[in-house]
């Protein structure tokens, strides 16, 4: 007689702790990491290619993009890293982040690289001089529990958003309204402001989740 095997019994499943990276090169790694730490991801510090190679997902913080920038070109992590992309690997970047993950980029250093992470168009420190920094409630599309206290420290702003590219947010009034400051595409992420500085960690929840199915 042919006895078919027993299932065996399904252990509750824990989420999973996928091992998501931050570029480490420049800007606020911490807050970065510690957001991370608190949304059950396992976050590492990737400063070098092999570093890169062995992460499920990586987050670009906030800083100066063009310091970025170079020493991505230093570290030889530039290449790497437009690959990776290329091959779909989830990404989210803040700020500086969103800059260097845009397909093209106004008002920065002729030299400057960026990632064709997102086909998009970000203009930097877009808010001009007068309004260096400020901040604001804002609705952030799938998140519906209220809204999100955006901190823009001078930020950048999407100024165009291809057909392909999902806005998350925008900026609800004043003088600046209407101006998509967050957005998606695939599994890359970007907001041109810090929910890694307010404690509001939805964003970073999101994205860790965005990990763990991808
Ligand atoms: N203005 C910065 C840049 O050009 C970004 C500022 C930030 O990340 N807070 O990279």
């Amino acid at each position: 007689m042919n006895v078919s095997p027993v299932a065996a019994p399904i252990a509750a499943q824990a989420p999973s702790r996928p091992t998501v990276g931050v570029l480490a090169l420049q800007g606020d790694v911490s807050e970065h990491v510690a957001a991370l730490e608190h949304c059950g991801a396992e976050p590492v510090l990737v400063r070098r290619a092999s570093e890169l190679a062995a992460v499920d997902a990586l987050v670009l913080p906030g800083g100066e993009s063009t310091a970025i920038s170079k020493l991505l070109e230093v570290f030889d992590l530039l290449e790497p890293l437009r690959a990776r992309l290329r091959e779909g690997m989830p990404a989210f970047g803040s700020c500086a982040g969103m800059i260097l993950l845009a397909s093209e980029v106004l008002d920065t250093r002729p030299d400057a690289q960026h990632l064709f992470g997102i086909d998009m168009t970000v203009r930097r420190n877009a808010f001009g001089r007068q309004v260096d920094s400020f901040e604001v409630d804002l609705a952030f599309h799938g998140l519906d529990d209220g809204p999100m206290r955006a901190v823009f420290i001078r930020a950048p702003w999407v100024e165009r958003a291809g057909a392909d590219v999902e806005v998350l947010a925008t900026v609800p009034d004043g003088p600046f309204a209407g101006r998509i400051v967050a957005v998606r595409q695939g599994n890359v992420v970007a907001t041109a402001f810090h929910p890694e500085v307010t404690g509001d960690l939805r964003v970073h929840e999101m994205f860790v989740d965005l990990v763990r199915a991808a």
